[in-house]
């Protein structure tokens, strides 16, 4: 059976911020995302605001105004493209800034796993296969359930086959390196 994909967005959108800087939303990410959508032929939902205003990665403060109005539309949406997709491969797409803290990183993309590496093997195996570019893994950053809110709550909890990934900001900070990074990662997904 041909698999079906949903993407999500989590840090889509610096609205409200006006601001181009990695706090404020993962650069590049959206443009990734919505090649990734026409190259699967799948449907991808993206948070509407910054995560400056509010993180839709993130159990949020139960007083936080912003919850009624982004945090939950965006989560509902995710939830009724699940429901009615039964059983779609959930597919987290993020970027991330090339340096923190003065340390350059040197992973292109990484994947980013907790217990359930069904999906992360045979993609960092394709990935790596390339030949040509530097993954990570679980680096810089891994799935914690206590942190994290997206994919636990939507994917894990259910126990869908699922990828999350980090492109660096600098290789998807144009649409150029955005259809390259999709067509790549599409590519590596399709050896599945
Ligand atoms: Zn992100």
């Amino acid at each position: 059976m041909k698999r079906r994909y949903l993407l999500v967005c989590d840090h889509a959108s610096n609205a409200m911020m006006e601001r181009e800087h990695h706090t404020a939303y993962d650069i590049g990410a959206a443009g990734v995302t919505r090649r990734l959508a026409e190259l699967l032929d799948a449907p991808a939902i993206y948070s509407s605001v910054s995560r400056l205003i509010i993180d839709c990665n993130r159990t949020p403060a139960a007083d936080d105004p912003n919850v009624a109005a982004y945090f939950t539309p965006y989560h509902d949406a995710i939830e009724a493209a699940v429901e009615k997709m039964v059983d779609p491969v959930f597919l987290s797409i993020h970027s991330m800034t090339p340096e923190l803290d003065g340390v350059a990183r040197p992973w292109q993309i990484a994947l980013s796993s907790y217990t359930d590496r069904r999906l992360t093997d045979p993609v960092l195996a394709a990935l790596r296969a390339f030949g040509d570019i530097t993954v990570g893994d679980n680096e810089p950053y891994d799935i914690d359930p206590a942190v994290d809110y997206t994919t636990p709550v939507h994917a894990i909890r259910r126990g869908l086959l699922h990828l999350q990934v980090e492109f660096r900001q600098d290789e998807v900070a144009t649409e150029s390196g955005q259809l390259w990074w999709a067509e790549r990662f599409a590519q590596a997904i399709g050896t599945l």
